[in-house]
């Protein structure tokens, strides 16, 4: 049996954003082996765009028996089930937002999809939940840690704890 690790992370900006996360993370357990941990939830800034409505993210690092592709696919399937309308290209608010950050140590690029997520480095709504569940995982394109690249980012956009995992 093929075991894949990914991690994935989760925003979301409209509605109930709390159960927004609970429900993608109960729809993403059925289709993978386990959840093998949750970082805590923080709270951002949109990155990108004007909005009223702050984000929250989480990282979720799972095993799975599916391929980067098929994740991607079931991904984009559980964004929809949870209502999330596409508008157009660019930033904009939404209730679910599913990206595959990294899958296993490979990389990825075709026109479909881009592993490692060719932004997390520059966001710190990515690296601090990131480098709080995995601090010593390396980036395989970067060769950092995810600690190393966390302590040089120059986005200084405040994330702020809201659910510890703790
Ligand atoms: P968005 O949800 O607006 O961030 O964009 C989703 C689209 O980005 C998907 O349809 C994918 O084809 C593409 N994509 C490319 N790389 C990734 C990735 N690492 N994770 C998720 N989506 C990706």
């Amino acid at each position: 049996m093929t075991s894949n690790k990914a991690y994935i992370l989760l925003g979301t900006n409209l509605g109930n954003r709390e159960e927004n996360l609970e429900k993608a993370i109960e729809k993403i357990s059925r289709f993978c082996i386990r959840i093998i941990v949750r970082s805590s939830v923080f709270e951002t800034a949109p990155w990108g765009f004007e909005s009223d409505n702050l984000f929250l993210n989480q990282v979720i690092w799972i095993e799975t028996q599916l391929n980067a592709y098929e994740l991607l696919d079931k991904l984009i399937k559980t964004e929809k089930q949870l209502g999330r309308k596409r508008i157009g290209t660019g930033y904009h608010s939404r209730t679910i937002d599913l990206d595959i950050l990294y899958f296993n140590d490979e990389i990825i690029q075709s026109e479909s999809l881009t592993i490692p997520h060719p932004r997390l480095h520059t966001r710190s709504f990515t690296m601090v939940p990131m480098a709080e569940i995995a601090p010593n995982f390396i980036h395989p394109g970067l060769q950092c840690s995810q600690k190393e690249i966390l302590d040089k980012l120059v986005d200084k956009n405040e994330v702020v704890l809201h659910i510890s995992s703790e």
